[in-house]
């Protein structure tokens, strides 16, 4: 009589294999990698941005300041061609009063802009600080949960590679005529041998014949389900 137990046993590794190789895959886990991957991306790309305009108001309160110190020298010169007695034109004078008035004006208004460019500095560093630690908090969740992916699919890789040492003991057991009927049904099921509860075949969940549960509480042969075709494995009870 057909040993379906190892059969049965054989079958069930079969689908803790296919089981486990789904799981390599990924799944859920590698999906939220994924999209905490994206996050960063963006949040990095979101970063440069706001440096790059970090980096342009640096550069123009640069420019403001060489503006302010070159009329500063301007202002020097003329306060001193002013002052010094040199000038004694009236019309030169008041040109050069004018000119003088309107270069104060113009350091007036560029300290107020290097001022308002150092206020929007401050701001954007500050966004830029703050936006850099949320990159690095989720850098370092991403690390966190890829190595626990990365070591979680190690013990599925192990739990896989001692399968088939398994399984080839139970064939070994198994006998040749049993395997190649099961290997036949293989190309028409996934799982060719279902289990009998019940009096129900758990492979298409339809009752099955008084006649096919007598058969097999005999045993003498493999039994098939009249309605699914599979063969069916009945455990005797104790
Ligand atoms: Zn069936």
């Amino acid at each position: 009589m057909p040993d379906l137990k190892l059969l049965w046993e054989i079958q069930a590794l079969d689908g803790r294999k296919r089981a486990l190789e789904k799981k390599l895959k990924g799944g859920k886990m590698a999906e939220e990698l994924k999209s905490i991957k994206a996050d960063i991306e963006e949040g990095r790309a979101l970063f440069n941005k706001i440096k790059e305009e970090y980096n342009g108001v640096k550069k123009s309160q640069k420019l403001k300041e060489m503006d302010v110190s070159s009329a500063n020298e301007q202002l020097a010169s003329l306060g001193k061609k002013l002052y010094d007695g040199s000038i004694t034109n009236v019309k030169e004078m008041n040109s050069n009063s004018k000119k003088l008035e309107s270069l104060k004006n113009m350091v007036k208004k560029a300290e107020d802009e290097i001022l308002a460019l150092m206020e929007k500095q401050d701001e954007l560093r500050a966004k830029l600080e703050g936006m850099s630690a949320g990159l690095n908090n989720k850098a370092e969740k991403y690390r966190r949960k890829h190595s626990g992916l990365l070591a979680g699919q190690q013990k599925i890789r192990q739990s896989i590679a001692q399968i088939p040492l398994a399984r080839q003991k139970l064939l070994d057991k198994l006998d040749v005529e049993t395997w190649q009927r099961y290997m036949d049904m293989k190309k028409r099921f996934n799982d060719p041998l279902a289990r009998v509860e019940k009096a129900t075949c758990m492979g298409c969940r339809m009752g099955i014949t008084f006649n096919e549960l007598r058969l097999l509480k005999i045993g003498e042969d493999i039994v098939y389900c009249s309605n699914c075709g599979r063969m069916l494995y009945w455990e005797k009870q104790g």
